[in-house]
């Protein structure tokens, strides 16, 4: 017996769990999901304190919590409440998926592969190319892994030198620079993991020129100043939203093992 949200006592969950998170995409992005596949599941965004992140998914066995997003402030707190952690995730001590599988918590940290295929869905191979990473933050130390993997050669610029060189650290062979020393014209990729930008604010570099890249990962506002200008002056273009979808997609099949529907979950994105 379901009622009118089609929710019944089979139905099973999982959530978002950040502070804040009512503005998070999660539920939308994956409720669409479960609709187009047919899953008797729902997703919610949890408010769990600063500090509790840690509780919040050492509950999951015993509330039956299916899976996990993980969002600000809890990422590193939730991955040390994992029993097992993926190779990304144990690397950068941090988490933004977590699942129960075969009764313990598995953690995994999907936002530096998002973004890899979403670069990759824009036809940017960045094997051998050079990037500017601005930030040294969560974003940018994933970001760092991967590119690194994928083989590019990457250049960390921020404005706290020990936090440049922790993120460059996870790259191989790339380099550490203070914010106010990054030049982009040297680079064939330029790519903002700081938040500037959310609120309209310009970044301390130059917009690349064309055949140059612009990459964002901010989502929203989905244009920011920095593509703006670097569209404007013909270069290539990437927002955030390509990788707000592939890190989703790889949560929803570590949750549910099924394939993902993408182009459901990239509309329900934006
Ligand atoms: P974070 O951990 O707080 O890191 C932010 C980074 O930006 C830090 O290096 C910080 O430096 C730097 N920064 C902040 N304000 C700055 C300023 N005024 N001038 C210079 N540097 C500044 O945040 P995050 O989780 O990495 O997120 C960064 C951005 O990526 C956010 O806009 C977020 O929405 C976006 N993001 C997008 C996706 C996606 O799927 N598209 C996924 C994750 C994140 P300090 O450490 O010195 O403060």
């Amino acid at each position: 017996m379901t009622d009118v949200a089609g929710i019944s006592g089979e139905t099973r969950l999982a959530a978002v769990i950040g502070d804040p998170v009512r503005h998070s995409r999660s539920p939308a992005i994956h409720n669409a999901a479960y609709a187009a596949t047919g899953l008797d599941r729902v997703f919610l965004a949890l408010e769990v304190p600063d500090g509790r992140g840690f509780d919040a998914v050492r509950s999951m066995p015993v509330l039956g919590i299916d899976g996990f997003s993980v969002t600000m402030p809890h990422k590193a707190d939730a991955a040390r409440a994992c029993d097992e952690l993926s190779p990304d995730a144990s690397a950068l001590g941090s988490v933004n998926t977590v699942v129960r599988r075969d009764g313990s918590l598995w953690g995994d940290s999907t936002d530096g592969e998002g973004l890899l295929r979403s670069l990759a869905d824009a036809a940017l191979d960045v094997a051998g190319r050079t990037v500017l990473l601005l930030g040294a933050g969560g974003a940018a130390r994933a970001s760092a892994l991967a590119l690194g993997r994928a083989g590019a050669r990457v250049t960390v610029a921020a404005r706290r030198p020990d936090a440049a060189r922790t993120a460059a650290a996870l790259a191989p062979g790339a380099d550490a620079i203070d914010l106010g020393a990054a030049v982009s014209g040297d680079f064939e990729v330029v790519l903002n993991a700081t938040p500037l930008g959310m609120g309209g604010e310009i970044l301390p570099v130059e917009p690349p020129f064309p055949g140059q890249w612009a990459v964002d990962l901010i989502y929203h506002p989905s244009d920011t100043p920095f593509l703006a200008a670097a569209r404007a002056r013909g270069a290539h273009c990437v927002g955030g939203i390509g990788m707000l979808v592939h890190q989703a997609a790889l949560g929803f099949e570590a949750m549910t093992g099924v394939p993902a529907p993408l182009e459901v979950m990239r509309r329900a994105a934006q």
